[in-house]
């Protein structure tokens, strides 16, 4: 590592869960990142800042000036730019030391599978259930860790899975494909600061799945109350019957 990164890096190098081992696995892993909206924005902005070498970001919307109330890694000048490209732009200038690699169509299933398959974990952060499933079943298929982030008015859950661990649930375990239209936060709501608790947490997750240290939040589901500000976790078992990943 060059002396510029032993500074950059310095306040994680501390930590003994991380140190120069585990620094260099950072910066020699790749985050694959979908969705750059209020969950990708904090996401995207942690995962760069804190080394992690190679991030591909898919969105293939532009950036509104009613996403600006959240979604903090875009700025006003930014305004009708691709998402993915705004937020490359941004992550650049936040440390040039990693790639970012800016996908601004929609993944459909093949190239999803071939981008979730090269990653070593991907973060769902979009905002429909027609996107969270398929990238579900892109990662049980690939076998690539997944966590999950999910915000709404006051709400927020995030969850991680890892397919790659016997008897580890899924997304579609948690939630069955019925077609539904998922209330979002165009038509619902949410409040600015809340995608931005949750993403981090995924961001955090990330880190801790890339390193393999703690105890990742696998098996359970987090939600967040935040006008009370309580905290809940549901303990999330595999559904024998999952269409997706029980192998009927
Ligand atoms: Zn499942």
């Amino acid at each position: 590592m060059e002396d510029d990164q032993l500074l950059r890096y310095s306040r994680q190098l501390f930590l003994p869960q991380i140190d120069v081992q585990g620094q260099q696995r950072l910066l020699a892993a790749r985050a694959l990142i979908i969705g750059l909206g209020g969950l990708g924005s904090p996401a995207a902005m942690y995962l760069a800042a804190a080394g992690v070498g190679h991030l591909v970001l898919n969105d293939d919307d532009a950036v509104d000036l009613s996403n600006l109330q959240r979604q903090i890694i875009h700025r006003t000048e930014d305004l009708g730019r691709a998402k993915a490209v705004s937020a490359k732009h941004a992550l650049e200038r936040l440390n040039p030391d990693i790639q970012v690699t800016a996908a601004c169509a929609r993944l459909e299933q093949t190239e999803l599978e071939q981008a979730v398959g090269e990653a070593d974990v991907v973060l769902d952060c979009s905002d429909n259930f027609t996107t969270r499933f398929a990238i579900n079943a892109a990662s049980v298929k690939r076998g690539t860790p997944l966590i999950t982030g999910a915000v709404i008015r006051f709400e927020g859950q995030m969850a991680v899975f890892t397919p790659a661990i016997e008897d580890s649930p899924c997304y579609n375990c948690l939630y069955l494909d019925r077609g539904e239209v998922m209330e979002n936060c165009a038509q619902t709501g949410v409040i600015a600061p809340l995608p931005g608790i949750i993403g981090s947490m995924q961001a955090l997750e990330a880190i801790k799945v890339i390193l393999d240290i703690g105890k990742p939040l696998r098996q359970r589901l987090l939600l967040l109350d935040a006008l009370t500000m309580e905290w809940h976790s549901v303990i999330l078992r595999k559904n024998p019957k999952c269409p997706t990943c029980s192998g009927h």
